[in-house]
């Protein structure tokens, strides 16, 4: 799950990381009374939406104009700053051409930048520790500086059974080329961030930028947090902080019936049981040269309820123009599944080509049923039989 800005802001200044002063804002008026409040000079609008690159971006119906971050110096200009960007699209190079609408602002107090740099902490699978990643190229996209300038990033990884120790914060703060007091007040900064990632199960924090004021302090400008969903349940105040509005639709109706689904860009929808099975089959719908629409796993139990769930999630998709059912039968009977496929086809009026690929418990039974069907079901005898037979009733629809 990810939060705002500014959530991410709270969270870290409740840690003791040095955060810039702000307020959020649904309204022009909101914002102009949270900068009345902070007292200026100088302050910064800020475009809150789940994705990164924002002062870059640019609003859909302007796209001429400033950009989703903005530097003002009167009350006067947050509040028409703030009326040129609530309820309008952001597109950025995060958002994808679709952009995301504003909905809410953050008004904080314009900071002094001196440099900009980079800090990050991430769970490295590799090792599987929680790695601080830093660099003196701040305020880019830190895949442009990997893929560019792979020397300007430092990693350390911290060992769980140590914590987060001096010598780390030294090494970044060395790094990050600061010097005399700077390196204990970055110790502190990364410490207290360490904390906060462990507390709160993230699976990154990232602060881009970091910066260094011309008068020497260190603060995060920029915030996001990332959480890892199956440890909501202990991080109540977290979960509270989830912006539905942000997140795919499909994706928060697939989690009502405890579907694991991610919407992607192809036009074959594929409904399988086990993440493992699911993966394997996007893969070979691929090599038969199409693209799936989505990575849908089932899970282990699924009743007749959640096989209508799921159909009628993919269908919910525009761009399907078929569906792969790819069922491995072992805590599940293929004859339940083949009933539950039967079912929902009817009750959704099922309107483009369909392929099962049924296996394991039952299977004969459950073929019998969908052949029994009437319905225009294409079954399939193996994974590699299931993906030609999807991918040539797609092309042949497409033709
Ligand atoms: P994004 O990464 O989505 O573009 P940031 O929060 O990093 O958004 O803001 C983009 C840039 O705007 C920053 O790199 C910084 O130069 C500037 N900026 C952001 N917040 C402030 C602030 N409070 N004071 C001054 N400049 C800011
Ligand atoms: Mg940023």
């Amino acid at each position: 799950m990810n939060i705002h800005e500014y959530q991410a802001k709270e969270l870290l200044r409740g840690y003791g990381v040095a955060v810039p002063r702000g307020g959020v804002a649904f309204t022009p008026e909101e914002a102009a009374s949270v900068a009345r409040e902070l007292g200026g000079p100088v302050w910064v609008v800020k475009s809150q939406i789940h994705a990164g690159g924002r002062g870059a971006g640019r609003f859909q119906d302007n796209p001429t104009g400033k950009g989703g971050v903005r530097v003002v110096k009167s009350v006067e200009e947050v509040a028409s700053n703030a009326a040129e960007m609530l309820n309008h699209v952001l597109v950025t190079k995060q958002t994808g051409p679709a952009g995301k609408e504003v909905k809410r602002l953050y008004v904080e107090e314009g900071a002094d930048i001196k440099r900009e740099l980079y800090l990050g902490l991430l769970i490295d699978r590799a090792t599987g520790r929680v790695t601080i990643i830093a660099s003196t190229e701040g305020g880019m996209e830190i895949e442009e500086v990997a893929h560019n300038t792979p020397e300007k990033i430092v990693k350390v990884a911290i060992d769980p059974a140590t914590g987060i120790q001096g010598h780390h914060t030294r090494k970044v703060a060395f790094a990050l080329g600061l010097e005399g007091k700077q390196v204990g007040a970055a110790a502190m900064f990364i410490q207290a961030a360490y904390k906060a990632f462990t507390d709160l199960d993230c699976a990154i924090v990232e602060i881009n930028p970091l910066i260094v004021t011309g008068a020497g302090d260190i603060l995060a400008l920029d915030a996001k947090m990332s959480f890892d969903d199956n440890a909501l349940f202990r991080n109540k105040d977290v979960a509270a902080l989830r912006d539905e509005a942000e997140e795919d639709p499909a994706e928060i109706e697939a989690a009502k019936h405890e579907l694991n689904y991610v919407k992607l860009d192809g036009n074959i929808g594929c409904m399988v049981n086990g993440a493992g099975l699911a993966m394997a089959t996007m893969d070979i719908i691929k090599l038969y040269g199409a693209e799936p629409a989505n990575f849908l796993d089932v899970g282990g139990g699924a009743t007749k309820e959640r096989v209508t769930a799921a159909f009628k999630l993919i269908l919910s998709d525009s761009a399907v123009e078929g569906i792969l059912v790819n069922i491995f039968g072992g805590i599940m009977r293929c004859d339940v599944i083949a009933e539950g496929v039967v079912a929902a086809a009817r009750d959704v009026k099922l309107h483009v080509p369909l392929v099962v690929r049924l296996e394991g418990t039952n299977v004969a039974f459950g073929k019998q049923i969908l052949a029994d069907s009437g319905l225009p079901i294409l079954s399939a005898d193996n994974l590699d039989d299931a993906a030609r037979k999807i991918v040539a009733a797609v092309k042949k629809e497409a033709a």
